[in-house]
């Protein structure tokens, strides 16, 4: 039976280990934290690149939950839509939502990281541990055998129960996988293409070099460019580009000639912004982009995965972190409803029946989104689409929600929802559009009523 003092082993304090465990002790747990790496507050990670990420509604309300929302806002650029750039160098801005107060934000992960590990410090029931990385787990036990990076000895840590947030390599899951007396399911799918940072520094006097309240996109059809704003000026811009098989692929980047050919054929008025493009190429990881899907993600009632260790997904919604945090308000709700009712193996598998269904929901999107960002924003057909959504947006604010509105800013409806809905919407406007249904003479109001009936028909057909 869960107790108020039980005690809790959370391993990986990256954000969403953090806000979990920030949580937990307010809900007056013991817990004890332990962290892989080295307190992020007191070592430079990532060469001191600048990383940062988009946070939104269902992000935020996580946030709020545990009383760090307003801190954390004091972090955040909000964005007001995509920047497209063409390969003139031409921009075009589409708005994220026709609803004024809809908009993302960009945030620096250490930063945020950072302000939840001084919360999580602050309260009296919680002790963590840094440079410990978890080598096995003994799932009946919810027990845990780290290596101490400083001192290269072994520690064991046990809870009443462990929570695995370590991410989307988790060791806690790999354990789940190995222990062959329980079936777990596991997939994990890769795109062809991987990413690499690099940055657009501050003027010399701290300025942007560009408009620091969009999300920048340089799409081009099979690859993409995008920058996200900092803080200090500058921005981390992040390139999506496949491994191989293309006439521009990471494996035949290999040359500063070839990176310089590239760039400069391809996102002209971005290289023009980048001083440091081809060291930072050549310094800066490739890292692979990928889904993870399992189940169940509980074993005996001892141990449970949350965050990227149970659902890493692609990053081209921005709601990995978001969806991570949105983790802890469900299992929040869970442990409302059964505090001194029910045992953890009643909450852990609670906490999967409602989740899973919308952690695989916002797995696909986020690969719909893929396609989407690179081949069709620069189409005329998407963008005469979002104009559409965004007027009805702004005119009916009540009535109608596009697909990124839903996912992003309608914290009220599950992902699992939000993609019914979003995606049959998508099929009646473009269907609509594409049979020139929707002329520039007809009113919006009987645009919108047109839409919504479609819409209505195919998720009926559905
Ligand atoms: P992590 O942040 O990975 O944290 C896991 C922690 O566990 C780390 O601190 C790690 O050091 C620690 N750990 C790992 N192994 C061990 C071990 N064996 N022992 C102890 N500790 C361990 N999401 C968004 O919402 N918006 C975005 O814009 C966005 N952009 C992204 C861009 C890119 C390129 C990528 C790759 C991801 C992006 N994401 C974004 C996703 C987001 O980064 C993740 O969903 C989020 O970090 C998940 O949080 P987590 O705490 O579950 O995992």
């Amino acid at each position: 039976m869960l107790e108020k003092n039980n005690n809790i082993l959370i391993i990986g304090a990256g954000l969403c280990g953090s806000l979990l465990a920030l949580r937990l002790a307010q809900r007056d747990y013991n817990i004890t934290l332990i962290e892989k790496r080295p307190d992020l507050r007191k070592t430079e990670q990532d060469a001191g690149r600048s990383i940062n990420l988009a946070l939104s509604d269902r992000g935020l309300r996580g946030l709020r939950l545990a009383g760090v929302e307003e801190k954390a806002k004091e972090l955040c650029i909000p964005m007001l839509g995509r920047m497209i750039h063409d390969k003139e160098g031409n921009t075009f801005l589409s708005k994220y939502s026709g609803r004024e107060d809809e908009y993302i934000n960009s945030v620096s992960r250490p930063g945020l990281n950072m302000l939840l590990l001084d919360a999580v410090e602050a309260m009296p029931n919680v002790t963590i541990h840094f440079n410990l990385g978890c080598k096995t787990v003994d799932l009946e036990k919810g027990s845990a055998t780290f290596k101490n990076y400083n001192t290269n000895e072994e520690v064991t840590f046990s809870g009443d129960v462990l929570l695995g947030t370590d991410g989307a390599g988790s060791m806690v899951r790999k354990s789940m996988f190995l222990h062959r007396k329980f079936l777990f399911s596991f997939s994990q799918e890769w795109l062809t293409h991987g990413y690499k940072e690099i940055t657009i520094p501050a003027t010399k006097d701290g300025g942007y070099r560009t408009d620091k309240s969009a999300l920048h996109i340089w799409p081009r059809g099979e690859d993409m460019l995008i920058a996200l704003p900092n803080l200090d000026g500058s921005f981390t811009v992040t390139l999506f580009l496949p491994y191989s098989n293309s006439d521009y692929c990471f494996d035949n980047l290999t040359t500063p000639e070839m990176v310089t050919e590239y760039f400069t054929k391809e996102y002209p008025d971005a290289v023009a912004l980048m001083p440091n493009l081809v060291e930072e190429f050549f310094e800066n990881p490739t890292g692979p982009l990928g889904t993870i899907k399992c189940a169940p993600w509980h074993s005996y009632g001892k141990t449970l995965i949350l965050g990227d260790a149970a659902h890493a997904i692609v990053p081209f919604y921005g709601q990995g972190m978001n969806a991570s945090f949105e983790d802890v308000v469900v299992f929040d709700e869970i442990l409302d409803k059964h505090e001194g009712k029910a045992d953890w193996n009643t909450i852990f598998s609670e906490y999967e029946k409602a989740r899973k269904k919308d952690t695989d929901a916002i797995a696909d999107l986020a690969v719909d989104n893929f396609h989407e960002m690179k081949e069709h924003t620069a189409s005329p057909l998407f963008q005469a689409k979002r104009k559409l959504e965004t007027a009805f947006e702004a005119q009916f604010p009540n009535k109608y929600y596009s697909k990124y509105s839903l996912v992003t800013f309608n914290e009220h409806i599950t992902y699992y929802e939000a993609l019914q809905r979003g995606r049959a919407q998508d099929k009646a406007i473009l269907n609509l559009i594409a049979d020139g249904k929707l002329p520039d003479t007809m009113a919006l109001e009987e645009k919108l009523k047109l839409v919504i009936k479609e819409t209505e028909d195919i998720l009926h057909d559905d």
